[in-house]
């Protein structure tokens, strides 16, 4: 896996074939090079999982070669793991000067601000990290200072993309650098690594001029109250909003952690510069309903988030009824379909008009179409294409894509390590992945003891049997069973197993009872038994044995 001779390689940790938790690789010259760094959620697939993020014990262990992390933006997905893996990395982190704002505030919360090197690079910027030689593209997307990563090296130059699209006018932030991405077209590119996410959507992402226009017209229709959600990281969609309410006569104020914490790292990156500050929830009662306008957290029907609280009418201080309107300024994102239901639902319930991008242009996609993506392969003519950031469909989508510019393509799983030079490109190994999921402050590996326990828990529930015995073997007293989530405590269920687990432990060779090597795996058939017959379900069984 570490090559002994030169060479130039890509590995995606994690990213391809799911959405989230990217964490990109790059070698060359046995030195590595990683870019991004972020989590994912468990979604419906994985109830048990609030938080994950790839596993980055293979690059932990090559540290001393890994010469810094590079954050491309912002987004959670590229940079929300830096605060949690940064311990096992321990290497100078790289952003721009929003992304670094943004993780400064991630890294405060663990107390690791004054531990990690945040080095600010300004958009298109330089990063001289030897033996690669990298500069950013400014790309549009979805979030202030989305940069794309030229990597040069002594085998040719990559053009990693990050999150993009071609917006024309993307209202934060200048569109993509096209003359940029022409001129690196021009000089030759040997391989892009690019994203896959709308690569099954035909025609062009749409610009986010165009949902400002149509934001502006839709409030100043509206009567009551107007809160409109939207992703937190969206800077330029929470300026729309504010714009549009000015325009309507609307105060503005802002409800929910996270929009609070994008709002204060962008006014210190000098965005939102031209807007009065947003009102806090505790001004909300002091505004006439027809002249306020709320930007609140939860467009993914996020149960904690300030939305979901006002559907259920348990905020402390924001409330929706009869008449007033909920704009959700976002797409449902795959897997939050039901959450954001249950959220609609509430309102309707309560006499809240609601608005989506099903019906009104309220949304655009901050990731390329397919007439996006023919352009920038137009411009850069890349001979080898990888997707990355998507689903293996999206992938697979993008691959077709790519092969009809004339790149060749490379359908890469997480832990593929792909040698893009000297010589043919090809994949030439794979290295160990994994998931860790954070659980409380910790992190647990997905596939491990821990998790594989909660999964059971959670669906078979858990039975724990203490018994004790002397220490000629005698069973003393009666065994106590505990089934939270199984059985009730007076339930005569429980009753009735514990006796048959009583006599069944009675009924072990006497021997049996006094090794204490064998009894407690004994024990636990015997309460398995016993509640197997009666609950017809297989939790997870755990015994206590004290030897009195
Ligand atoms: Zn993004």
């Amino acid at each position: 896996m570490d090559a002994a001779s030169g060479d130039l390689a890509f590995l995606p940790l994690g990213g391809t074939g799911e959405i989230g938790m990217n964490l990109n690789l790059y070698r060359c010259d046995g030195q590595w090079l990683a870019v991004d760094c972020g989590i994912g959620f468990g979604g419906a697939e994985h109830p048990e999982v609030d938080v994950m993020m790839a596993d980055p014990g293979f690059i932990a262990e090559r540290r001393d070669k890994l010469v810094g992390l590079v954050i491309t933006h912002a987004h959670e997905d590229h940079i929300g793991a830096v605060a949690w893996l940064w311990p096992e990395l321990r290497c100078p982190v790289y952003a721009t000067p929003f992304a670094a704002a943004v993780l400064r505030r991630k890294l405060g919360e663990v107390g690791l601000v004054n531990q990690v090197k945040v080095h600010v690079v300004a958009p298109g910027g330089t990063i001289d990290l030897k033996p690669f030689a990298l500069r950013f593209i400014r790309m549009s997307h979805s979030i202030p200072e989305a940069q794309a990563l030229v990597l040069e090296t002594p085998y040719g130059t990559i053009l990693h993309t990050g999150d993009w699209k071609l917006d024309p006018q993307p209202l934060i932030g200048p569109p993509s650098d096209e003359a940029a991405l022409a001129a690196l077209g021009e000089k030759g590119v040997l391989a892009m690594v690019c994203d896959s996410t709308n690569a099954m959507v035909e025609g062009h992402s749409g610009s986010e001029a165009e949902v400002r226009q149509s934001l502006s017209a839709l409030i100043r229709g509206l009567k009551g109250r107007v809160a409109v959600t939207c992703f937190s990281s969206n800077v330029a969609r929470m300026e729309s909003v504010a714009l549009a309410a000015r325009d309507a006569g609307r105060s503005v104020a802002i409800v929910g952690r996270s929009l609070r914490n994008m709002d204060a790292a962008a006014r210190e990156c000098g965005y939102l510069k031209g807007l009065p500050p947003f009102l806090g929830e505790d001004d909300v009662d002091d505004i006439a309903d027809d002249n306020l306008a709320i930007l609140v957290t939860g467009s993914q029907g996020e149960p904690r988030s300030a939305l979901a609280r006002i559907a259920l009418d348990t905020h402390p201080r924001v409330a929706l009824g009869e008449g007033d309107t909920v704009i959700f300024s976002s797409r449902m994102i795959p897997g939050n379909e039901r959450a954001i239901g249950t959220v609609q639902d509430n309102l309707v319930r309560r006499g809240v008009n609601i608005m989506t991008d099903a019906d009104h242009l309220v949304h655009v996609s901050g990731h390329p179409a397919r007439d996006e993506l023919r352009r920038l392969y137009r411009l850069i003519r890349p001979r080898f294409s990888v997707p990355v950031h998507g689903e293996w469909r999206h992938l697979s989508a993008h691959a077709e894509l790519a092969r009809q510019a004339g790149a060749t393509t490379f359908l890469m799983e997480d832990g593929d390590i792909v040698r893009l030079g000297p010589g043919r490109p090809e994949i030439i190994d794979s290295a160990p992945v994994g998931r860790l999921v954070a659980d409380g402050a910790r992190l647990v590996p997905l596939k491990g003891e821990v998790m594989n326990a909660r999964r059971r828990m959670l669906f078979n529930g858990v039975v724990i049997g203490s018994v004790a015995f002397d220490g000629g073997g005698r069973l003393l007293g009666r065994p106590r069973i505990s089934a939270p989530g199984l059985l009730d405590v007076d339930d005569p269920e429980t009753d009735r197993v514990t006796t048959e687990f009583a006599q069944l432990l009675a009924d072990l060779p006497a021997s049996l009872r006094r090794d204490d090597a064998a009894l407690p795996e004994a024990a636990r058939s015997a309460l398995r038994k016993a509640l197997g017959r009666r609950l017809q379900k297989r939790p997870l069984v755990d015994i206590h044995l004290l030897r009195i």
